[in-house]
């Protein structure tokens, strides 16, 4: 058996550790007889998985008890839809747009509803974070959105929008766990697991209770509803139940490591190895603002279509895995989630030096 380093957007690189306990779980899961994706989501040895990964995820975000969590499918993608039908109350809301996932939900919201670009960093290819401390907030508008780490981009609000009061609705998709985080700040925290959690198809919502109504928008299909899901403990109906499994496990491998303080500490670590080596290199660099670099996904490039296609092929062949940019913006990315051990970034750098000696 050999693992790459695997460095990418998502799916993503998970904790060898957790890869190995779920093997060996695989065909008898505690002396059930069988495996988590076998048995039934009403068993009993079942809810105390599902009830033990939500705990964990409380006592590691320190999720106050007036906010419901809330494991459901569809993606992301699928709250850029459920958000507003939830939400607008008023067919009102402000929408900052830092790249392309903000964008779409931007652009989602528009069919529900008044969705109102306040604030974009379209001008400069989403390089950035534009300064939000006093945006133009429409003031019967029903919340703020924001993407706060842009995947594709490498771009993290490091403050969060001044909303003026109304309520703050994050996708933290990829920086999920990568931090600590004050909950009470948000309306709603929501993320697919796929970037820095666990295997795709599990999408976690972190909403405060007074946002679940029964009041949604004509036409909200009963599955798009916070409220149905929440009355029934994400168990409505069938939940992915193994995606939820995993991630439960990387739970208790994000405290065991020490929690979200001790992986930004580590986090910010293996980021600076990255970023130092960019900051220094005659033929790599880094696209970002440096004021906004996200701690999760660091696009680079030489200048040349050529020489990044040469690095993305002779990585490959070194066993780093998926360093080619997003399709829309070329160059290089190297997603460096939880899950990537330091070593891998070391080793990445180490390549990136050579490759420079030869080809600078
Ligand atoms: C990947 C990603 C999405 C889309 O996720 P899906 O689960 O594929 O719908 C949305 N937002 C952000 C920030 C992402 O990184």
């Amino acid at each position: 058996m050999s693992r790459v380093y695997n460095f990418s957007a998502g799916p993503a690189v998970l904790p060898e550790e957790v890869l190995k306990e779920a093997a060996d779980e695989m065909l008898d899961y505690k002396g059930s007889g069988m495996s988590v994706m076998e048995m039934s989501h009403r068993s009993k040895v079942y809810d105390t998985i599902i009830k033990e990964a939500e705990a964990d995820l409380r006592d590691l975000m320190n999720i106050p008890d007036n906010y419901k969590v809330l494991f459901l499918q569809g993606g992301a993608s699928q709250q850029f839809a459920m958000i507003p039908m939830n939400l607008m109350k008023n067919r009102k809301a402000a929408y900052i747009v830092t790249g392309q996932w903000a964008k779409k939900a931007y652009q989602e919201a528009k069919i529900y509803g008044d969705a109102v670009e306040v604030a974009s960093s379209a001008d400069q290819t989403f390089s950035y974070i534009p300064d939000c401390s006093d945006l133009d907030i429409p003031e019967d508008a029903d919340y703020v959105y924001i993407c706060e780490n842009n995947t594709i981009y490498g771009t993290k609000f490091k403050t969060l929008p001044n909303t003026k009061g109304h309520t703050l609705v994050a996708d933290v998709s990829s920086c999920f766990l990568s931090e600590p985080v004050d909950v009470t700040k948000y309306g709603v925290i929501y993320g697919g697991v796929q970037k820095n959690i666990g295997p795709a198809g599990v999408v976690i919502v972190i909403i405060r209770e007074d946002l679940i109504t029964e009041d949604t928008l004509p036409g909200t299909p009963t599955m798009l509803k916070y409220k149905i899901h929440a009355d029934a403990d994400s168990l409505y109906n069938t939940p992915p139940a193994y995606g939820i499994y995993i991630c439960g496990k990387v739970f208790k491998w994000l405290k065991k490591m020490g929690g979200l303080s001790a992986m930004k500490e580590y986090n910010e670590k293996k980021a600076k190895i990255l970023y130092d080596f960019l900051e220094e290199s005659k033929l790599f660099k880094g696209t970002v603002r440096k004021e906004d670099r996200s701690l999760m996904n660091v696009p680079f490039v030489t200048g040349s279509d050529e020489l990044d296609a040469k690095f993305v092929k002779e990585a490959k062949e070194a066993g780093f895995e998926n360093l080619k940019g997003h399709r829309t913006v070329g160059g290089m990315r190297a997603s460096i989630y939880n899950a990537m051990p330091i070593e891998g970034v070391e080793k990445l750098v180490a390549f990136m030096r050579e490759f420079e000696k030869n080809n600078g």
